[in-house]
């Protein structure tokens, strides 16, 4: 297979499609299965730093950790735009980004009323059962895919690359991992 890239064409027996909610764009035979979905945060100034640990909060739709300078670093509140926060476009906006100020101020009023640094969102890839997907991409053998970690990558990606990295060596079945996407 040819690889064809900014940074200079490549080579390879095997290949790994892990572009997550873009798996679409690359894969068509994706497109309505893996769902772009947009999630927001923001991250305060440094400050005191009451809260230790990881927090969710509403099943997940709000979650929230300091770091050690006391910074918060706050997401979620998705629930109140549900059907604006889809789509491919990486750009915070007044609503969400409104209601996590509001979540911040009632929930943890000891951290509110601090400086705002930043504001950010980003693209999340979603399934119907949240699970992520795996399998080889139609027509091009050796080459296989995993997308639609849900929002929760930073758990599920352990596993996930451990599998994928046994399949590239040819030592596993993408299949047998979870369902497969034709
Ligand atoms: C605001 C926000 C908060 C989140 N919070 C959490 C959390 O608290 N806990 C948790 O577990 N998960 C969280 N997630 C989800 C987590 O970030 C994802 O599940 C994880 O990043 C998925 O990893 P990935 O490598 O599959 O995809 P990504 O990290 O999305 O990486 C995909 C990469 O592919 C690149 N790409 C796309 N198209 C192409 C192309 N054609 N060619 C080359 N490269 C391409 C993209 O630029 C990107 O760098 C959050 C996501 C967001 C947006």
């Amino acid at each position: 297979m040819r690889l064809v890239a900014d940074g200079g064409d490549l080579t390879a027996s095997r290949v790994v499609v892990t572009v997550n909610a873009y798996a679409p764009q690359l894969l068509p035979h994706l497109d309505g299965v893996v769902r772009p979905v947009r999630g927001q945060m923001l991250a305060t100034a440094p400050g005191p730093r009451p809260l230790t640990g990881v927090w969710y909060i509403d099943d997940g739709f709000q979650y929230l950790r300091q770091l050690p300078d006391g910074t918060v670093l706050l997401g979620g509140c998705r629930q109140t735009a549900l059907d604006e926060e889809v789509g491919y476009r990486e750009e915070p906006n007044p609503k969400v980004q409104g209601a996590l100020d509001h979540f911040l101020a009632q929930t943890f009023p000891e951290l509110s009323g601090r400086p705002v640094a930043r504001r950010w969102a980003g693209i999340m890839a979603f399934t119907d059962d949240g699970l992520p997907l795996v399998g080889a991409v139609p027509e091009l053998p050796g080459a296989i895919y995993a997308a639609g970690l849900s929002g929760h990558g930073l758990s599920l990606a352990f596993v996930l690359g451990r599998h994928l990295a046994a399949c590239a060596a040819g030592e596993a079945e993408p299949s047998l991992f979870h369902r497969v996407v034709r």
